[in-house]
């Protein structure tokens, strides 16, 4: 496997904080990565700046060995999903998931493809006319989710997408997100603090602590051989 993603020491501080502290992360093609850990240890703001939305203090971003650390955002061609990521209301479902496809200027037919595609792929076929009004907020979270992947974007990042739905719901959707990952092929990092969820959905996991890296491996490799105790006690 060839590494497509690379995260190359970076660091970011807000004031006093050091939200990232010389982060060091690669995903490989295909691959989907966890970045699990507890609240304010520096996951989103990881995040943002694979996105290109945080600027950085040191350190770069390399997509396929090319430096993209002054790239904007909309050029990488990464799709993100928040956890409250709100869908459009005056709009219907079908419409949502082709939005982007309209801005970037896909012709209808080729927009009505690609949207039964999508909401085939989240299982969802039946919803195209459906009022967003009238989704469970599950149904939701997989519109979300079809009209992020819709503009075959080269990487997909989640920040904590489940976040906001029951315990019992989150268990099941989260297992439909790995599978969806996995049939699309595309490449992934699905930030989350819950470690259940982290082993559902991803093969690697790299376990964040304020604002460090502290491991990367499979869950496997994590408990049986955990950098430290608290490592240990995280995954356990
Ligand atoms: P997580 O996603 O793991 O909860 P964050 O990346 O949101 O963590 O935050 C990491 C640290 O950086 C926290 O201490 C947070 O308070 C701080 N932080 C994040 N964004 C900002 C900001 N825009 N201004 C100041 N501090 C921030």
């Amino acid at each position: 496997m060839t590494s497509v993603l690379e995260v190359r020491s970076v660091t970011v501080r807000f004031g006093e904080t050091i939200a990232l502290d010389d982060v060091n992360l690669t995903v490989e093609s295909g691959e989907e990565v966890a970045i699990l850990g507890p609240s304010g240890c520096g996951k989103s703001t990881l995040l943002r700046v694979v996105a290109g939305l945080q600027p950085v203090d040191e350190g770069t971003v390399l997509w396929d060995g090319e430096d993209i650390g002054s790239m904007p955002p909309h050029l990488r061609i990464f799709g993100l999903m928040f956890q409250d990521d709100a869908l459009f209301p005056h709009l219907d479902v079908g419409d949502n998931v082709g939005f982007g496809l309209k801005m970037a200027g896909w012709d209808r037919s080729r927009i009505r493809t690609r949207v039964e595609e999508m909401l085939d792929l989240v299982g969802l076929e039946d919803f195209v006319e459906r009022s967003v009004d009238r989704l469970s907020g599950g149904e939701a979270q997989r519109v979300a989710l079809a009209r992020t992947l819709a503009p075959e974007p080269r990487l997909i990042m989640l920040d904590e997408p489940l976040g906001s739905l029951d315990r019992l719901l989150r268990d099941r959707l989260v297992v439909d997100i790995g599978k969806i990952l996995d049939e699309t092929g595309i490449p992934s990092l699905y930030v989350t603090h819950d470690h259940e969820e982290a082993e559902a959905v991803a093969q690697t996991v790299a376990l964040m602590r304020t604002g460090r890296i502290v491991q990367t491996g499979t869950f496997d490799d994590l408990r049986a051989n955990p950098a430290d105790q608290w490592v240990a006690d995280f995954v356990r």
